[in-house]
């Protein structure tokens, strides 16, 4: 299996691009999401507000992974996803 790499934050202006976990269909408690997808990433980039936490003007936590504005391949889509389906392309919301 190829590896998951995600830019990560280390602290005020300092992150780097580290092997990550692949995602799960469970929340940091362990409990089970069934309306969520899992998303192979084919574009994304680093915005305004990544920006921001990298410098420190946030309560971003260190070991936080940075981009949130990505479009990319669903290959895992929850039991309770009705309009979303396997290798459908989405684009995640813009903040
Ligand atoms: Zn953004």
């Amino acid at each position: 299996m190829a590896e998951n790499t995600g830019v990560v934050f280390l602290g005020q202006n300092r992150v780097e691009v580290q092997s990550i976990d692949f995602p799960k269909m469970q929340n940091p408690t362990g409990k089970k999401i069934n309306h969520a997808v899992i998303l192979k990433v084919v574009s994304t980039n680093i915005c305004g507000s990544d920006q921001h936490m990298v410098r420190g003007r946030t309560t971003a936590p260190t070991g936080m992974v940075l981009g949130h504005e990505i479009t990319g391949e669903i290959i895992e889509a929850g039991s309770d996803v009705e309009y979303l389906k396997s290798a459908t392309s989405s684009p995640s919301p813009s903040t």
